[in-house]
């Protein structure tokens, strides 16, 4: 079904370069065609003469998604032509701020896939069928908003508690090893603060020497798991901060504990029972030979007691 634009359709859309024409569902997806404003008057860019338009052309973008589905932009760009004959500008199309150039994702949509995988953790793959492009796509939002994140020092102000662990990252293959990374984490808000590859003492130690000394002095509690390497790591960079084992490997390390006492109290009885059984035999045998010494036996239990 198609619907006819108005304002209140160009004010729910939110980009204000953009009149809504129409919007139509197709394969369930969204398409909403969008154009800017007639009777804009353009000056060549190159020598300021009034431009002539020649028309438009059809551009598909991608949007933020809207009542569950995909979003695309179907954008009839205007054609301009300069007709100066001494200026070196022939034609040129339309451009607006919210559309970068050859892009597939408005600016607005690349953002927000960025803070999707960034801050709610959902997986990159999940994020892209959300909005109908594929995994690259997506990704390369994510590189394009992300990485001056990530190199932003003061993303790591304020942390006082730091906690480190290993991840399984990639499973074994024919070709490697089961591949492990070590994650960084504010554990007083539970952000994580990077990720590490492998969970050697080395990984942890080289990403602490980057941090200056002032970073290093704030941090109080550490939480690793038992790991020795990590414990290394810390000794060399973290030596003021108190150390504390993680909930989960303290627990699975008590239940570890419990279960080797019970093996060992099993074996033990079952030492106590084979060397009675042999003191029986013996003894059976020793009523006829009577000799001096101790003799090993087990008192029975008293009966107040059973
Ligand atoms: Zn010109």
């Amino acid at each position: 079904m198609v619907l006819e634009g108005s304002g209140c359709a160009a004010r729910m859309l939110g980009l204000d370069d953009f009149g809504v024409v129409a919007s139509e569902v197709v394969d369930d997806e969204l398409h909403v065609l969008v154009e800017t404003p007639d009777g804009q008057v353009m000056g060549c860019h190159d020598c300021g003469v009034r431009a002539e338009s020649k028309g438009r052309r059809t551009v598909r973008v991608r949007d933020l998604p809207a009542c569950g589905r995909p979003v695309v932009l179907v954008w009839r760009k205007r054609l301009w032509r300069c007709n100066e004959p001494l200026c070196p500008v022939r034609t040129w199309t339309e451009s607006s701020r919210h559309v970068a150039a050859r892009a597939m994702l408005t600016g607005r949509a690349r953002e927000e896939i960025c803070r999707r995988v960034g801050e709610d953790a959902d997986a990159v793959a999940e994020v892209a069928r959300d909005y109908g492009v594929g995994w690259h796509t997506a990704m390369a939002a994510v590189r394009e908003h992300g990485e001056g994140r990530v190199d932003d020092p003061a993303r790591l102000d304020g942390v006082i508690a730091l906690g480190m662990d290993e991840t399984s990252w990639l499973r074994a293959t024919r070709t490697h090893h089961t591949l492990y990374v070590s994650g960084l984490v504010d554990t007083l808000t539970g952000r994580l603060l990077d990720v590490v590859p492998d969970r050697t003492a080395q990984a942890v130690a080289s990403w602490l020497a980057r941090r200056d000394r002032r970073w290093l002095a704030r941090i109080g509690v550490v939480t690793l798991d038992p790991h020795r390497g990590y414990a290394h790591a810390v000794g060399a960079h973290l030596s003021h901060a108190t150390l504390v084992v993680d909930h989960f490997h303290a627990v699975a390390l008590g239940n570890r504990a419990v279960d080797d006492v019970r093996r060992l109290d099993g074996a033990t009885i079952a030492d106590e029972a084979m060397a009675l059984t042999r003191s029986s035999n013996l003894d059976t045998h020793a009523a006829s030979t009577p000799r001096a010494g101790p003799r090993r036996s087990i008192d029975p239990v008293p009966s107040a007691a059973r």
